[in-house]
């Protein structure tokens, strides 16, 4: 084993002493250390040291704890200025059950994301092609890892809703007449024959230019906040205009860069910006922005955050356009969304992960709201109850129950102790 990945490892186990979690940095090194602890008739502890303690500037008598620290340190900071610009061989860990190799290099960590990237990534990259979504460009000028970081940085739900939203699979006018659910495809905003998800951000029906510009105005103020090339700033927002009320790109003597991604993104289409897919070029330009003015921000999390708040006003378009749509559905609709809410608060919701349970408020507040707050509610709720019976399966908790908790897993009936004590949990 390499003499500094042992050193980190060791950092890293100090932290990770009784829990393995595939998303720790070199995973395959804690596993490897584990292993052998697990082997070895010596029952060892953990003890955290605090970190540079020689850095203080103030002359200090360390212990031997300190010490000791402060030479791996240093022998890691040696190791590494020393190979850091070599080819580095994947070097097999004693210890390690198995390696995974890419042709991009060894898999250390999140094995199950990076296989799955793997396989699906260039098979979903080929089907965007086939369906024309780039227009004139292609899924080659798209910048995928600001895809990635983007949905990863939404909720899981918001996530789901995107990946609908995008290929067209949504409740629109179009799907739900193909569906036999309704008699016409028809926008229920402003009554264009076929509405589907693009109509949804383009539509000009009553209160739409409304929900856009107070969406716009929130565009704005985060590139504010994100301290956004001035430039840069306007482009986008002159760029997005021009897609919703299809008007023509004006802005003119733009630095050659940002002219240049600004024909990028019009050959793929602005619509792919608002929708999740930016261009390649855009990150770069902020970043340059930054070292510019001797920011520590990054350009990869300025797209990030950029992309993430397009999702919103997008998603804010499709919320406006069911608020409109509830006052043409009928009652029946509405007692039955109440009937199954009622049926989620008695099944209790002690066992779903945290942020599932962050959105459990009032049952009378949640019974009140808009039919498409409760829909989107009653969805949050099946995906969380999903997630955790996923969980159950591979007997780990959801994030925020705890392992005592879980291995009630199985409710007692109403009316014992125990469940009285459960209930506590339950809010
Ligand atoms: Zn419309």
């Amino acid at each position: 084993m390499g003499r500094l990945a042992l050193l980190e490892g060791l950092l890293i186990v100090s932290v990770t002493w009784q829990t393995r979690r595939p998303t720790s940095q070199q995973f395959d090194i804690i596993a490897a250390i584990h292993y052998w602890r697990d082997l070895s008739p010596v029952q060892w502890k953990s003890r955290h040291i605090l970190g540079h303690q020689d850095d203080a500037g103030v002359p200090t008598v360390l212990d031997r704890w300190a010490t000791l620290n402060c030479e791996m340190d240093a022998s890691a900071k040696a190791h590494w200025e020393q190979c850091h610009l070599q080819p580095q061989p994947n070097i097999t860990i004693s210890g390690e059950p198995w390696q995974l190799l890419l042709p991009s290099g060894k898999v250390c960590r999140n094995f199950r994301s990076q296989l799955l990237e793997h396989i699906f990534a260039p098979e979903a990259k080929s089907y965007w092609d086939r369906k024309g979504r780039f227009a004139e460009g292609s899924s080659v000028d798209i910048d995928w890892p600001a895809v990635g970081d983007a949905r990863r940085s939404m909720p899981r739900a918001r996530q789901h809703w995107q990946t609908k939203h995008n290929s067209g699979f949504c409740g629109v006018g179009k799907m739900m007449l193909q569906r036999k659910e309704r008699d016409s495809a028809k926008c229920p905003r402003c009554d264009h024959e076929v509405e589907d998800t693009e109509h949804v951000i383009l539509c000009q029906g009553s209160g739409t230019s409304e929900v856009w510009q107070a969406q716009m105005r929130a565009v704005a103020k985060e590139l504010t906040k994100l301290e956004t090339d001035p430039q840069l700033h306007r482009v986008i927002m002159a760029g997005l205009h021009s897609y919703r009320y299809n008007e023509p790109f004006t802005l003119t003597s733009l630095r050659p860069e940002i002219q240049s991604v600004v024909e990028l993104q019009g050959r793929v289409g602005w619509r792919n910006l608002l929708e999740g897919f930016p261009v390649l070029g855009w990150a770069d330009i902020q970043q340059q922005s930054y070292d510019r003015n001797g920011s520590k921000r990054t350009g990869r999390r300025w797209i990030t955050a950029l992309v993430k708040k397009l999702a919103e006003t997008v998603w804010n378009m499709w919320d406006h356009r069911n608020s409109v749509n509830t006052n043409n559905e009928t009652s029946l609709a509405s007692i039955e969304i109440n009937n199954r809410i009622i049926a989620e608060y008695n099944q209790g919701f002690w066992h779903l992960p945290r942020d599932t349970r962050k959105q459990i408020k009032q049952r009378s507040e949640i019974l009140a709201a808009p039919l498409s707050t409760r829909r989107h509610w009653l969805h949050n709720i099946s995906v969380g109850r999903r997630f955790a019976e996923e969980q159950r399966l591979r007997n780990i908790p959801p994030p925020g129950v705890s392992y005592m908790d879980w291995v009630r897993a199985n409710r007692p009936p109403d009316g014992s102790e125990e469940c009285a004590a459960l209930r506590r949990y339950e809010i």
